[in-house]
């Protein structure tokens, strides 16, 4: 009858295309559904049967709304960013909608951290990041959602910190924020049950609460959907081969100037200016990395992209956007980020150029190892 159907947990419009947008049914689950007459998006039918919390992204409306109500909220705010992605982690205009809340800085996949890496560097590193933001965070703390690493020292953080205060969770889509949850809701026994209350005013998803042992709630939001990330222009497989799925090995590279690396169709390093010297690689440890010359590299990267240079997969190159070229000149031993990829260590005093696809970020920080 042309009618909208609506899931009778949260609300949302009932639809099946997009996986990580409110109120997503598969098809099969929809016929059945219909059948008995009361459909259930994915999120709400997992809350209710698993005690499972699948991730959800918002559009910036409903996202602006959420954030307005937790301005008016007394909440300890706990702030889930990747530490491999901190530009692709970043809530637009968050600073502002803190108020007097404090914040608890949060990351996460430490995992894929080689052991090497000094944890308290990169600690400063995010707050300093945080500060650019206009954020000043009570704490810091490192952990792994996907192994259960220190999520337990969190529970202590966010028990010091709360006072007498609910516990909001935020993070922009793709952080980890939901596994985080799971892994709370798994450590904490005596869940038994997720509430899901009252609606954030304005958007169509109702809050997830987690009940804390005094009369507080710990709530989860949906994430904001940031169109920085690699996970925007590649496909579910290509992820898997561009992002780090386990601690990283490092990889030397012996190079002269006018030498440049492909990171799979994804990343190029150039090496413009300096002696000989050794470069660090610090990527997903099966992404393809090729040496040439510099000044065969463009042509190399039209001829190559999609077939020896992948990922994108030769059916997605035409939509791939275009490589955009960082030029950096280092004082100091550097490196060169490609946020959601990896690194590169550079000595001091060379000149280098990083390429990533149009939106993703590529920066240079201080070495941390
Ligand atoms: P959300 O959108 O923020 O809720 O993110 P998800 O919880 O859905 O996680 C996004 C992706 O990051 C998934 O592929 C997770 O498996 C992965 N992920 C989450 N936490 C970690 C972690 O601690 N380490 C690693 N290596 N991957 C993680």
């Amino acid at each position: 009858d042309g009618e909208a159907l609506h899931c009778i947990g949260c609300g949302a419009e009932i639809q099946t295309t997009d996986k990580t947008a409110p109120g997503y049914t598969p098809q099969s689950a929809l016929d059945k559904g219909m059948e008995k007459e009361e459909v259930y998006c994915q999120r709400c039918f997992r809350l209710r049967h698993y005690n499972e919390i699948v991730p959800v992204g918002l559009t910036d409306d409903d996202f602006l709304n959420l954030l307005t109500q937790i301005q008016d909220a007394n909440a300890l705010i706990v702030y889930v960013v990747d530490i491999f992605d901190f530009n692709g982690s970043v809530i637009p205009g968050l600073h502002r909608f803190v108020g007097e809340n404090p914040i608890l800085l949060v990351g996460n996949k430490e995992d894929l951290l080689p052991s090497s890496l000094k944890r308290s560097k990169l600690k400063d590193w995010i707050r300093q990041r945080a500060n650019e933001q206009g954020l000043r965070p009570i704490d810091v703390t490192l952990l792994s959602a996907k192994t259960n690493q220190s999520v337990d020292q969190l529970l202590t953080m966010i028990d010091k910190y709360r006072g007498d205060r609910d516990v909001y969770v935020v993070g922009v889509t793709n952080v980890g924020k939901s596994t985080l949850i799971n892994q709370i809701i798994r450590q904490n026994t005596g869940v038994k049950d997720l509430i899901t209350t009252s609606r954030f005013p304005g958007t169509t998803l109702d809050k997830i609460e987690l009940p804390l042992d005094d009369d507080h709630v710990l709530v989860d939001t949906p994430g904001i959907i940031q169109n920085q990330q690699m996970a925007h222009f590649l496909d579910g497989k290509d992820l898997k081969i561009v992002a780090p799925q386990k601690q990283i090995k490092p990889k030397t590279y012996q190079l002269n100037d006018q030498q440049t690396l492909f990171f799979g169709g994804v990343a190029r390093f150039d090496y413009t200016k300096g002696p000989k010297t050794g470069f660090i690689a610090y990527f997903e440890n099966n992404l393809y990395i090729h040496r040439t010359k510099l000044e065969n590299a463009d042509d190399f990267y039209d001829r190559q992209l999609g077939q020896l240079l992948t990922p994108p997969q030769p059916e997605n190159k035409d939509d791939f956007p275009p490589l955009v070229a960082h030029e950096f000149k280092t004082t100091v031993k550097s490196d060169l980020v490609f946020e959601g990829l990896g690194w590169i260590t550079v000595p001091a005093g060379v000149n280098v150029t990083g390429w990533a696809p149009a939106g993703v970020g590529v920066l240079v920080r201080r070495a941390m190892i």
